[in-house]
């Protein structure tokens, strides 16, 4: 199923992009899109290891 990871909408209702990380494909809304750049430590509990990531601004 082709949802956001984070708000669970489908490419039905909102254009989606994909990403990989550790080989799983996942997808995004432009609307999270930010939060994986910004903030993807919130993303943890969905990605692991996000947590370690280096976010572009602090
Ligand atoms: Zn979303």
């Amino acid at each position: 199923m082709k949802e956001c990871i984070v708000c669970k909408k489908s490419h039905n209702e909102i254009p989606l992009t994909s990403f990989i990380y550790k080989e799983t494909s996942f997808w995004i809304c432009p609307q999270h899109i930010p939060i994986l750049i910004h903030s993807p430590q919130k993303l943890a509990d969905l990605l692991p290891g996000a947590d370690q990531f280096e976010g572009a601004a602090h």
